[in-house]
């Protein structure tokens, strides 16, 4: 069977661009398939880059990063508009950077186009079968061949579903919607907000340059049931945390919530699986990773490739070893007990309502002082909750 090329590369966007670039670096043939027009016309993220990957592969001078994230605020919302809030600000720190997908997908595709990496735009693979040694992978433009593919497309993973290795459930899921309001401010801020109408999720305030991308993440099986609406949910949203301007753009995309236990299969006969599609994404409560995880599994599947190919593909259990050693797997395995209780609705509705109404209790002055133990007791009695249950999470929460 004649292949089209080393290593084929299903999906442009964070996760298949660094594998591409880091595989042709390896020496490898490389072609992406990307159904879009572009990278990054069809992705959605909130816009928080951690930087520390993307800067050990390229040169980041010239990349279109928007702001410096300098001010972190995080809020805790616990109905009736009451809420607890705490912001730090750290110049000096430059570990983050919010950033719009379309413009800087655009950007990484560029730098990799430099490096001999070669684009099928418009591509859309639509079934995938093993035969011969490799891969065959059905697109709109014909069928592409190769002994080993690397699956970077997305939280659906369709090439592990085509190969019966998957199958999507929606306690896998998170939703996320996004809005970009035409609104500045003149500083980088991220700010995190908990407590949304007792949804399993978060919700997010970035700054850009010249707007502010707002949005929530939220566990697809909480939504069922719920009195608010997905389409509805971020427009309650902004109205709760006060955000006005034009809306300029709105984006819906799915997230994987796997956590370290229960990852996916990660690597197959010539198959191996990055980003979102390996469900690399960690939100501990305090930030939504997904990027630099997705560009760093990339840089160890192009590095992977060459290693498999030296074995003529016998194997590619290669690549789960050096995923392992990288900050992928600890930052995932790290993260994993604060990242399982996103699953608990407690989290969001009941405990944030207790510690709002503990402390509001502990300004009023009325002679009838008492003590910040006796006004917690009260408040976890007549709110129905479990101590151990407490302590337990909080133990999870702490890691
Ligand atoms: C609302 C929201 C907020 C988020 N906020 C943050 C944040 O602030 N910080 C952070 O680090 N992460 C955040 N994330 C997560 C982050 O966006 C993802 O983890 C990251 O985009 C994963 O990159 P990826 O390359 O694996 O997948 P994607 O960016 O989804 O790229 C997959 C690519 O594959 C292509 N593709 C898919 N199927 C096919 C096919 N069949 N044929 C050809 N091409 C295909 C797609 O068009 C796409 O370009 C957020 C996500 C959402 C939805």
């Amino acid at each position: 069977m004649s292949f089209d090329a080393d290593v084929v590369v299903v999906g442009g966007g964070l996760a298949g661009i660094s594998a591409a670039i880091t595989a042709t670096r390896e020496g490898l043939s490389v072609i992406v398939l990307e159904r879009g027009d572009y990278s990054g016309s069809k992705n959605v993220a909130g816009g928080r880059m951690y930087i520390h990957a993307l800067k050990d592969l390229v040169d980041i001078s010239d990349a279109p990063l928007e702001r410096k994230v300098e001010r972190e605020i995080y809020e805790v919302y616990c109905g009736n508009g009451r809420k607890i809030s705490f912001s730090y600000e750290d110049k000096n720190r430059v570990d983050s950077y919010t950033v719009l997908r379309a413009k800087f997908d655009q950007w990484f595709a560029k730098k990799a186009e430099e490096e001999g990496v070669l684009f099928s735009y418009s591509t859309l693979v639509s079934n995938a079968r093993r035969e011969k040694g490799g891969i065959t992978l059905e697109t709109n433009r014909g069928e592409v061949r190769a002994p080993l593919v690397i699956e970077a497309d997305g939280v659906t993973a369709g090439i592990s579903r085509y190969l019966g290795l998957r199958n999507l459930k929606p306690s896998m899921l998170m939703l996320g919607v996004k809005e970009v309001i035409g609104t500045a401010w003149d500083e980088g801020v991220a700010r995190t907000i908990i407590g949304f109408e007792g949804l399993k999720g978060g919700g997010f305030v970035y700054s850009n340059r010249d707007t502010l991308s707002i949005g929530l993440t939220v566990k697809v099986d909480s939504l069922q049931g719920s009195e608010v609406k997905a389409q509805d949910i971020v427009e309650k949203f902004r109205e709760m945390i006060g955000i006005e301007g034009p809306i300029l753009e709105y984006s819906a995309h799915l997230i994987p919530y796997y956590g370290y236990a229960n990852l996916p299969q990660l690597n197959a006969e010539n198959l191996i699986v990055t980003g979102d599609a390996a469900g690399f994404l960690i939100n501990d409560g305090f930030t939504i990773r997904g990027m630099d995880l997705a560009i760093e599994s990339g840089k160890v599947a192009g590095k992977a490739a060459k290693l498999i190919k030296d074995e003529n593909y016998a194997d590619t259990s290669i690549y789960v070893k050096m995923l392992e050693e990288s900050f992928v797997m600890r930052d995932m395995k790290k993260a994993w007990k604060s990242f399982s209780l996103l699953g608990e609705k407690r989290i969001f509705s009941d405990y944030p309502k207790v510690l709002c109404e503990v402390l509001g209790d502990m300004f009023l002055v009325n002679g009838e002082r008492r003590t910040l133990r006796e006004e917690l007791m009260e408040k976890i009695k007549e709110e129905n909750l479990n101590l151990t249950q407490m302590v337990l999470d909080l133990v999870r929460f702490i890691g």
